[in-house]
């Protein structure tokens, strides 16, 4: 969280598609993209390599189009409409472009599954979006979808997934703290 902060994401440690999602600020007119060019998007992505497949990275234009797609589909979830047809092809054929395979080996106490998932030679990168892809596919089918949030501040436009189900804010020490800095205000404003 800290390094992500620190390299000007704010939020982060949701799961992959909702950081994806979290890196245009929506609320802002016009949006602000958090990753305006492919050195950023490759930080990015090498910040969430604790939880993706080897690299290489996805460059900045199919990131961007996967994000466009994942922010619909989860805003919709939040309003509770429906997205475009569009957007849930495009994340399908994200996932398609990924091969996976299970295999059943021996352990010396029975037996374990291994899964491998294979990209496209020529586009090994495809590898980290099917991963980004397919977190979101397990948010919308797991029972953490009932917990998809967006930020309570109005002066932010951030998603995330609410494991306390009183967390009302993406995060504390700058949305939840703004907020309280705004309410202090307004009660010891002079009339
Ligand atoms: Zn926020």
């Amino acid at each position: 969280m800290n390094r992500a902060q620190a390299a000007g994401f704010p939020v982060a440690g949701e799961p992959l598609a909702v950081d994806l999602a979290d890196t245009i600020i929506t609320v802002h007119d016009p949006a602000t993209d958090l990753l305006p060019d492919e050195e950023t998007c490759q930080l990015w992505w090498s910040l969430q390599q604790d939880r993706l497949p080897d690299g290489p990275w996805p460059p900045l234009l199919p990131t961007v189009e996967l994000r466009q797609a994942i922010r619909e589909i989860l805003d919709a979830q939040i309003r509770g409409s429906v997205p475009s047809t569009a957007a849930i092809d495009y994340l399908n054929d994200v996932t398609a472009r990924v091969a996976s395979t299970r295999r059943l080996e021996r352990t010396p106490d029975g037996w374990t599954a291994v899964t491998t998932h294979r990209g496209p030679a020529d586009r090994p990168y495809q590898l980290a979006l099917a991963a980004v892809a397919e977190s979101l596919v397990d948010l919308l089918v797991g029972a953490a979808r009932n917990r998809l949030r967006r930020c309570e501040s109005p002066a932010c436009s951030m998603l995330f997934v609410a494991s306390d189900t009183r967390r009302k804010f993406c995060t504390q020490n700058i949305c939840a703290n703004r907020t309280r800095v705004a309410r202090h205000y307004h009660r010891h404003r002079p009339d």
